[in-house]
């Protein structure tokens, strides 16, 4: 349950969303989460299993309906990118937030296979980086207009 609010809208409109968790046995030993993504889109009911969830309109939804819902390919760009890094975080045992420390090398694992899982993670990191830039420049001549 959480308040949600739409550009440019001046009201908070409360939303109430069940997100079925599921579980699935991990390389390197122990259990991980995912979340289910469990909108419909395209009136169809989604289902996938995903790491991530976004925040599309006023529902979490995976990055394949947030795509749908919201167009823009210089966004769906961004998140490609983000979401690469967020999985080489998540297979070494870190999570998914970006501003953490990248995750120390799991027990069992060759450092030839870090050493590559972080330099890919971090093209990553800077190519989303520098598609969130463009992304806000587009959006705010967008917004702006023309002079
Ligand atoms: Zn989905």
């Amino acid at each position: 349950m959480y308040r949600a609010r739409s550009w440019g809208d001046a009201e908070w409109k409360s939303v109430e969303q069940r997100v079925p968790i599921t579980w699935t046995a991990c390389h390197f030993g122990g259990h991980r989460p995912w979340f289910v993504c469990s909108i419909h889109s395209s009136g169809r009911y989604c289902g996938r299993r995903v790491a991530v969830l976004y925040l599309a309109d006023k529902l979490f939804a995976c990055r394949r309906c947030y795509g749908l819902a919201y167009a823009s390919q210089r966004e769906a760009l961004y998140f490609r990118d983000v979401d690469k890094a967020q999985k080489i975080r998540m297979r070494l045992g870190g999570s998914t937030v970006m501003s953490e420390r990248f995750p120390d090398k799991p027990k069992g694992m060759h450092w030839r296979t870090y050493d590559r899982l972080r330099h890919r993670h971090d093209l990553a990191e800077r190519r989303s980086m520098m598609g969130l830039m463009r992304f806000i420049e587009w959006r705010d001549q967008r917004a702006g207009g023309r002079h």
